[in-house]
């Protein structure tokens, strides 16, 4: 890797932990999960960053992709919190995640993906087969009592691609590729004490810009415009109605879904309505890896 691009790395990682960190702080009874998650974005970019996606904060059997629409009006409680924060660095992306369990119930599901991502990010080296990973992952999660979620996985982290290859197990599917030297990937387990499968909710409010062509009137036009100021990274509807008002996003979300011009990342719940906690570090692979999201 460059010296100048491992520079981006450690930098998205720095700003991210920050982030991240500073969202822990505001995840309390009584907060609102909109309030929290712009407060997190402000702070990315207020450190020099820009979001690779959305901040998020899915909760309790919801386990990704909830993200507040300008109309969100959750409040916090007794709920199993799951911060997820993006950000990149011209591309170069960093991505990590954490529990707060408000309940004062699940202490030992936080514990469990946790716990797995520890042990996982002690056996990451060049040549560990994405196998070896997953079976860490299962292990440690199910020897605490719960189920890891098989059909999320980590991912490599690409330029200006979140989800790039590999796709990085949380159960042993017998996968024989190996890690190399460089490889930049991020690590997530989830822990549940439902299906460990999850499921798709609606609506959606993260899009993440497919194709930029077949659309016609203006309005949309002049959303698209914005939206492909995101790098075709995923972007929140939330960002489109503080700009442009709800009545224009959403008459031209509707437009480009139809046009097929936006992938949609509908929230993500566990099927057996289980309760669900996540961890999540970025990595680069190396004889020394580096855990660029730990501070
Ligand atoms: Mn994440
Ligand atoms: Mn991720």
């Amino acid at each position: 890797m460059e010296p100048e691009t491992l520079d981006k790395y450690i930098q998205a990682g720095k700003i991210a932990a920050e982030a991240l960190n500073y969202g822990k702080s505001l995840i309390k009874s009584g907060a609102k999960v909109k309030e929290v998650l712009e407060k997190v974005e402000a702070k990315i970019e207020q450190l020099g960053g820009k979001p690779a996606f959305p901040a998020q904060i899915s909760l309790n059997e919801f386990a990704a992709h909830c993200c507040s629409d300008a109309l969100d009006e959750t409040t916090l409680k007794d709920q199993v919190v799951k911060l997820d924060v993006g950000v990149h660095i011209d591309g170069c992306i960093a991505d990590t995640a954490l529990t707060v369990d408000l309940s004062g119930k699940y202490g030992d599901l936080v514990k469990a993906s946790r716990e797995a991502l520890d042990n996982t990010l002690k056996i990451i080296k060049p040549g560990v087969t994405l196998g070896e990973i997953g079976r860490m992952i299962h292990e440690t999660i199910t020897k605490a009592g719960f189920s890891p979620i098989k059909n999320l996985s980590g991912h490599g982290l690409g330029e200006f691609t979140i989800h790039a290859s590999p796709s990085v197990p949380n159960f042993d599917n017998r996968n024989k590729n190996v890690l190399k030297e460089g490889d930049v990937i991020a690590i997530e387990p989830f822990a549940s004490t439902g299906s460990g499968m999850v499921q798709e909710s609606s609506p959606a409010t993260v899009f993440t810009l497919i194709k930029d062509s077949g659309v016609r009137d203006p309005i949309t036009r002049n959303i698209l415009k914005e939206i492909k100021t995101y790098h075709k990274l995923p972007f929140a509807k939330r960002w489109l109605e503080q700009k442009f008002g709800a009545n224009k996003t959403n008459f031209a979300l509707k437009q480009l879904i139809v046009a097929e011009c936006l992938h949609q990342h509908p929230p993500l719940f566990d099927s057996a309505r289980g309760i669900v906690s996540q961890a999540e570090h970025s990595v680069i692979v190396g004889e020394k890896t580096i855990v660029f999201t730990r501070v």
